[in-house]
Formats: structure tokens, C-alpha cells, sequence
């Protein structure tokens, strides 16, 4: 899981701290969705947590590794090894077949390809309902596209996969796609999940809700519009 101890992020000219997070803790395996408005710091977030940007205070801890307290090779290699990442506009390589999409952050990083890591994509693009993996990523839709960055995020069983925005430019049936797609994959794979987003349905499937605004944690009854807080008049609850 993830522990983050006075995590403070500045940026120069700006007069309050984009980030300031004296205490979080989400336990390993967790579904978290992360809203706020505009400028509320969830990419500074997410990019500290990822490891893209190392935080300048404090503690930020996944399973007991504190990537605030690692060099930059060595968080390069952290992030390669646990970290899955599903953006919102997919980065995948045009000309390149769904395959090599998904194999090529693990080409770049193991120099090395495992022979297993290729089995794997190929399993895990079946999954996704990619059905030819040899395709050129261009030819595919958009929703197709997102699906197959999913199972690039999920090859190397990352222990946490983490999610921006991604069903923001997709429609609202290939969206669906993703979002349960995520779930249910991270699930399988009993990964820690972590989505940026404003889509209110792939809110309702996680477990916990995270409210950024300006740089901190607001507090959120419940993430699931589906399990309201009983009001405390309520005789049944
Ligand atoms: P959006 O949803 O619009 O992407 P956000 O919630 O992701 O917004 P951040 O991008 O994390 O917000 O930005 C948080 C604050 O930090 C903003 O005030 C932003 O202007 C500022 N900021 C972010 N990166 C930098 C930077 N490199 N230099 C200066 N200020 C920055």
C-alpha cells in the first residue's frame, strides 16, 4: 500500500504548495478514485506517486519503499518493475502492432525480453478483446486503443496501477469498457488502483474517493453513490 508522511510540493512563483499532504495511507490492493477541480494538483499527485517526479519533502512509501528517499535511476527502475500507467490520450506508438505496443516499455527497461512476457501480452490483449494482436495500433478505435495501453500497464504485473483520466476521451460505451476493464484486471492481478477522474461511473467502482483541492485532501463520505452515509435521524441505520 501507500504511505505518504508530510509530503509538501512547491513549484516557484506559486504562493501556496500545489501538493500538501501531512498523512495518507491506502492499503495495499485498494480501488481509489482522485477528483478535484482544475489546478487542485492531481497531476503533481500522480506524478509523485508514480516516481516521475521525486518528492523534494517527507515520505512517500509503497510497501515499505520510500521512493521520496530513492535516486533518479533508482526510482526508474522502481517505476518500470511496480508501476502500471494508463494515461488519457493512450501514448501509443502509431506503426506498431498492439503486440509490440504492449511489449515495448518492458523491451526498453529488461533489455531482455522474458520469453513469458510475450505469452502474457498475448493473453492479456485476448482480455482486453483485442483479437488480433499483430494490428496496427492506428487502425484500431479509440476505445481500442485504450484497452490495449490497459493491458501494456497490466504486462508486467505491476503492484500498482494507476490511471489519469482514462476514459476522458473515449464515448460513454468504450469508457464503460475501460473502466471495468481496469477494475477487474487490477483485481485479478490484486493490484493497488489509482484513477484520476471526473467520469462518475468509474467513480462508483471504487472503494474510496480522494478529493484534491488546492494541494489538499478534502474529506469524502463515500465513493460509491450507491452505499450513502445514513443520516444519523435514520431509525433504520
Ligand atoms: P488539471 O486537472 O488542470 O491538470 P491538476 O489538478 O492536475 O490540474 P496540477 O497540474 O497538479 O493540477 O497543478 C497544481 C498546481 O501546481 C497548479 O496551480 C499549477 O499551476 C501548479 N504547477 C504544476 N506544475 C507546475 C510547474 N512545473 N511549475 C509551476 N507551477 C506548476
Amino acid at each position: 500500500g501507500l504511505d505518504i508522511r508530510d509530503l509538501v510540493v512547491g513549484f516557484p512563483g506559486l504562493e501556496r504548495p500545489a501538493l500538501d499532504i501531512p498523512e495518507l495511507v491506502i492499503p495495499s490492493g485498494a480501488h481509489v478514485a482522485l477528483t478535484g477541480p482544475s489546478g487542485s494538483g492531481k497531476t503533481t499527485f500522480i506524478n509523485i506517486v508514480t516516481g516521475l517526479e521525486r518528492a523534494p519533502t517527507g515520505r512517500v512509501a509503497w510497501g515499505g519503499t520510500d521512493i521520496a528517499g530513492l535516486g533518479e535511476g533508482a526510482r526508474d527502475r522502481w517505476r518500470a518493475a511496480d508501476v502500471g500507467l494508463v494515461m488519457q490520450e493512450f501514448h501509443l506508438f502509431p506503426g506498431l502492432s498492439a503486440l509490440e505496443n504492449v511489449l515495448l516499455p518492458q523491451r526498453l527497461a529488461t533489455f531482455r525480453l522474458p520469453p513469458s512476457l510475450r505469452a502474457e501480452a498475448n493473453r492479456l490483449l485476448a482480455r482486453v478483446g483485442i483479437g488480433r494482436p499483430g494490428q496496427k495500433v492506428e487502425t484500431l478505435s479509440r476505445g481500442q486503443m485504450q484497452r490495449v495501453a490497459v493491458a501494456r500497464a497490466l504486462v508486467a504485473r505491476p503492484g500498482i496501477i494507476v490511471a489519469d483520466e482514462p476514459t476522458a476521451s473515449l464515448d460513454a460505451d468504450a469508457g464503460a469498457a475501460v473502466a471495468e476493464l481496469l477494475a477487474a484486471l487490477a483485481r485479478e492481478v490484486g493490484a493497488t488502483l489509482l484513477v484520476a477522474t471526473h467520469d462518475d461511473r468509474l467513480i462508483a467502482g471504487m472503494e474510496r474517493l480522494l478529493r484534491l483541492e488546492s494541494g489538499r485532501l478534502m474529506p469524502v463520505a463515500s465513493a460509491a453513490p450507491s452505499m450513502p452515509v445514513p443520516a444519523a435521524a435514520d431509525p433504520a441505520a
